[in-house]
């Protein structure tokens, strides 16, 4: 016998199913990752209409059957619209949506991500932050809560926690002054400012309601891009549909 339950949580994506229903995949607090029917959710009177569509946060009713769950009722808290009214904000927003649906497991505490995922949605909406940094602390952050993230606190070579000057991808962390300068010019070994390498710290080990309290110089922001692009395609190599889409500038 199936049973009805509530669930707390963002779509993130959703699928047209025959003439009238939507699937779609939810990212909740109480059982991470799932799909769900929403049936009739197409049809212009539907309750479900605004609740079955990406971004929309809030509380979600469900009937849970024996393979698939079933959405009856949504209590919609944010629909993100200041967001969706900033094309930029949106691509970036739809990127981070996609991240967590590729990264996200079904029965999987997934408490940090999505509160991640929330907050970050909240800075992308807001025009406080450089979305290009946003996107940064976003990406390292999901990395280090899922525990992928680099080590960038001490050398992996000898040990020191001081002049933690090299980011070396293959590694998968950093490396002090006279370590990474004896590795030679290899692809995959970043010098770094100090300010890069504290900015990485921070974003690992603050809690996630702490994260988008700082900015960084553009020199620092560029190089928290190289470095996330190199790690991220060595340790995650998948490549995202909306990325594409973000990085052409269409
Ligand atoms: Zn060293």
């Amino acid at each position: 016998m199936g049973q009805n339950i509530v669930v707390t949580g963002i779509v993130l994506s959703v699928m047209p199913v025959g003439e009238y229903d939507k699937r779609i995949t939810l990212l909740t607090k109480e059982r991470g990752k799932l799909n769900a029917f929403a049936r009739g959710a197409r049809r212009q009177n539907s309750q479900l209409l605004a609740a079955a569509s990406p971004f929309a946060f809030g509380e979600f009713e469900l009937f849970e059957g024996r393979n698939s769950y079933t959405v009856y009722k949504a209590t919609i808290r944010n629909y993100f619209r200041e967001l969706l009214e900033d094309l930029d904000a949106t691509y970036y927003g739809c990127y981070f949506l996609e991240f967590a649906a590729y990264y996200c497991q079904e029965n999987n505490d997934e408490r940090e991500l999505l509160k991640l995922l929330y907050q970050s949605l909240r800075a992308l909406a807001s025009s406080a932050y450089d979305n290009r940094l946003v996107r940064c602390i976003f990406e390292l952050k999901a990395l280090a809560v899922n525990g992928e993230g680099p080590n960038v606190f001490s050398c992996l070579k000898c040990g020191k926690k001081e002049e933690l000057t090299w980011f070396f991808t293959e590694r998968g962390g950093t490396f002090c002054e006279s370590c990474g300068s004896g590795q030679g010019a290899r692809a995959g070994l970043f010098h770094m400012e100090e300010s890069t390498r504290y900015a990485m710290q921070y974003i690992i080990s603050s809690r996630v309601e702490k994260l988008y309290t700082f900015s960084v110089s553009v020199k620092v922001l560029e190089e928290l891009e190289t470095i996330l692009k190199s790690y991220m395609e060595r340790y995650l190599g998948h490549r995202f549909k909306s990325l594409e889409m973000l990085e052409s500038g269409i």
